[in-house]
């Protein structure tokens, strides 16, 4: 007996409410979930169509009760159909409840008026406005005269009107705006949404011709698309290659024949600089996504896209559920970065589930990077991705030099400062060149590590291959398996006493700078500095207004902006990130230290990378400096595959959480047991090889062992065969729901985890 969960209503917060009927046995076969549905409703026979969005085999209810369902109401599944079909695959793959899945995917309509600060612009040319001021003035329309008036002077001033203060300053009411507003002439815009900068006459729509390398690329892409080839493209091209004109040149092309675009752009890549681009190219048809947007105005954001006033829509992570109905085009530009994963349940992918959407629509994916996931380029080795390659910058860039320094020398010639000799002897030369210098310090992860200063050695897991953090009370702790052990003294290698936890911040680096350079000017950016809305992009556009001579930051420094100014970057201790406590920690590092050396020489002046490490012989390091993408990946995967990680293997993590942190320990213990039994029968049922078992390490503290007085543990699970893990995962997260011994914790599932919890 098959049973489906309906819901009748997707367009108010009612994504809570689902109906359950039972499926006649002539509907088994053709029913799938985002299938629109006639059911009977309430205690009358009224007939109302629903969204089927689970189909189980569990009936909730007397089954007395339940009704038939009495039809299918429209064959083909139509948009929202489709997203409720994305949203059950996601709650199916990352693990989460159909409801967190489906308000995930589906935008809510705003509720109640929000409190934003609006906005009066112009939405004509300055000539049209002048234009109409006659025609009011003629018709003696005198509100409306004034209303233009003062935007006209406000656009002179370059400023736009506040919205409350126009309407009271000019004595006029909202219901003088709107018939301007319909008429074309006058836009309300919110201070959060990106306006539009580009004046229709500036649209420019084929900007530069692509190069011969970029123009095999396109076609590639489109014939295969065309030829009904739909793997996904990975575009591995080196930092300043061309891969933003390369997407541009396909969207035109996806546009061309009526259909609609969704890019996917990192938070801190999604500078003015960037928008700017896209507009100037695509005009109007352009919306903008980000993360500050409040759900109302993301809301609107996906209205302008449902009614086919905005084409190509541009955004983080969210922006993946644009509702288009003709898609025809997902790119992920910077696909390795780890903000495409989410944070909160379901904790998705945006590559694999943009992958999936594609998949479901017939729009085809292209990923980019210049230091492209390891999960991605396995996938292109394997042939399941399509790879394409750039391997030089824009003709008449280059690529920077770049140079290691070990810090271990540094300490035996008695320099304990920052900066190595070699890279102040730099930073002196760029300084009295009047040149510009970016200082990076790639901290991730949140424990220190244990490492050596005079050998560099690091204290690590005899388990997990995984670095070990130090806690307070002086303990070392695994946070894979909880190995632990006393914090050593001495270094176990070569005996030295220079051993312990690697600490270092921007505010350090900033004030180290101003004192060994005095006369320097210092910016520094990080989350301290950013904090307030627009803080980030003060920063850059002082910085590339050479308002100061050197930037310090995190990886947030790393993206966006182009400083043609800046012809050396120093990394301060690469080690930061190398460390940090998780299997992605030489990925990332690779990564971080490919792009923040690919920051100098963005000009036309050949630039520098300076790399300050202690593990000047790992492979992240040397490969990064040799900018050998090739290299780094072949040691990387050895290692994924010995240990069982990602994408050798997929890792699920569970993660507990509980204020209480005696409730939590018992909970781990029960919750261990619970996995264990549901993973041996659920081997048993699937009939599974001893090849395939289920493996299962922690729980551990996490890496945060406590966050806002929430304390945190994770258990991981390491299963070849991703059918059997979802099948175990299914079937744990039922008996889960039945545990009232683990009702006070809040447990989370974890898929191929990306950023350390
Ligand atoms: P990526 O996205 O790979 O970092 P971009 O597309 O941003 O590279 O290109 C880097 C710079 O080179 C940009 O300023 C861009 O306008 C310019 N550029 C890209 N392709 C061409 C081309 N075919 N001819 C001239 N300039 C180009
Ligand atoms: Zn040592
Ligand atoms: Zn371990």
């Amino acid at each position: 007996m098959k049973y489906a969960n309906v819901i009748v209503d997707i367009s108010l917060e009612k994504l809570d409410r689902t109906f359950q009927y039972r499926v006649p046995a002539e509907l088994e076969d053709g029913l799938s979930v985002g299938m629109q549905v006639v059911v009977p409703f309430g205690n009358g026979s009224r007939r109302l169509t629903a969204y089927v969005v689970e189909l189980t085999d569990q009936c909730e209810w007397d089954p007395e009760r339940v009704k038939d369902i009495i039809g299918i109401a429209e064959k083909g599944i139509r948009l929202e159909g489709q997203m409720i079909a994305l949203a059950a695959w996601m709650r199916r793959m990352y693990g989460s409840t159909m409801n967190q899945a489906l308000k995930t995917v589906l935008p809510v309509r705003r509720a109640v008026q929000e409190k934003v600060k609006r906005n009066l612009v112009l939405a004509v040319p300055k000539e049209k406005a002048e234009e109409a001021c006659r025609l009011f003035e003629k018709k003696n329309q005198k509100a409306r005269l004034r209303i233009m008036e003062a935007l006209l002077q406000a656009e002179d001033r370059g400023e736009s009107l506040d919205y409350g203060n126009a309407l009271k300053d000019l004595g006029v009411t909202a219901q003088t705006i709107k018939p301007l507003t319909e008429m074309g002439l006058v836009r309300v815009e919110t201070d959060t949404v990106f306006r539009n900068p580009v004046k229709p006459s500036e649209v420019e729509p084929h900007p530069v011709s692509l190069y011969p390398g970029q123009q095999e690329i396109v076609d590639g892409i489109l014939s295969r698309a065309a030829a009904g080839d739909r793997r996904p493209s990975l575009i591995h091209g080196v930092t300043g290659s061309g891969k933003t004109e390369i997407y541009m040149e396909l969207i035109a092309a996806v546009l061309k024949e009526g259909k609609q675009a969704i890019v996917l752009i990192p938070e801190i890549a999604l500078t003015f600089q960037t928008v700017l681009r896209f507009y100037k190219r695509f005009g109007d048809l352009v919306s903008i996504m980000h993360s500050r947007l409040s759900a109302g105005e993301r809301y609107d954001q996906f209205e302008r896209a449902r009614k086919g006033e905005a084409r190509v829509m541009i955004g983080p992570r969210s922006a993946l559920f644009t509702p288009f109905d003709r898609l025809g085009i997902v790119v992920i530009d910077e696909e390795h970065e780890g903000s495409y994963k989410s944070e909160t349940v379901p904790r998705y992918h945006a590559r694999e589930t943009a992958i999936e959407r594609a998949r479901m629509s017939g729009a085809f994916v292209v990923l980019g990077s210049a230091t492209p996931s390891v999960d991605s380029y396995e996938r292109a080795r394997t042939g399941e991705y399509q790879l394409y390659q750039l391997s030089m910058r824009v003709p008449g860039r280059m690529l920077p030099d770049t140079e290691i320094i070990d810090l271990r020398e540094e300490l035996k010639a008695g320099n304990r400062s920052i900066f190595s000799a070699r890279l102040r002897e730099l930073m002196e030369d760029r300084l009295s060149k009047g040149q510009q210098i970016m200082l990076f310090l790639n901290r991730r992860g949140y424990a220190g590590f244990v490492s050596c200063r005079a050998c560099g050695h690091v204290i690590k897991c005899p388990h997990c291959d995984i670095s070990l953090s130090l806690h307070t009370g002086g303990r070392m702790i695994c946070h894979y398996c909880g190995y632990q052990s006393a914090a050593v003294k001495k270094c176990p290698s070569c005996g030295s006493a220079y051993i312990g936890a690697f600490r270092a911040g921007t505010q350090q680096v900033a004030e180290q700078a101003g004192k060994e350079f005095p006369g320097a000017r210092v910016l520094r950016m990080d989350f301290d500095t950013t904090k307030q809305k627009g803080g980030h992009e003060k920063i850059l556009e002082a910085f590339s207004r050479h308002e100061a001579d050197i930037l310090v930051g995190t990886q947030m420094i790393v993206k966006g902006h182009d400083f043609p100014g800046v012809t050396l970057v120093g990394i301060l201790a690469a080690d930061l990130s190398l460390y940090a406590g998780d299997y992605r920690a030489s990925e990332r590092t690779f990564q971080l230290l490919t792009q923040a050396a690919g920051r100098a020489g963005r000009g036309t002046e050949k630039g520098v990378a300076v790399i300050q490490t202690y593990s000047p012989d790992h492979y992240s390091v040397t490969a990064a400096a040799a900018q050998d993408y090739e290299s780094f990946f072949r040691q990387e995967m050895a290692y994924r595959q010995l240990m069982h990680y990602p994408p050798a293997s997929h890792l699920l993590a569970l993660y507990l959480m509980s204020e209480k942190e005696e409730e939590l320990d018992t909970g781990a213990g029960i919750l261990r047991e619970l996995a264990a039994r549901t993973a041996e029968e659920t081997r048993r049922e699937m009939r599974q090889t001893e090849r395939n078992v289920i493996h299962m390490i922690g729980p551990a503290e996490a890496g945060l062992a406590k966050l806002k007085d929430v304390y945190r543990r994770v258990l991981y699970v390491k299963c070849g065969n991703l059918a059997l893990l979802l099948a175990w995962k299914e079937k744990l997260e039922t008996e889960l729901g039945r545990e009232e011994r683990l009702r006070a914790l809040n447990i989370q599932f974890d898929m191929d985890p990306v950023n350390p919890f």
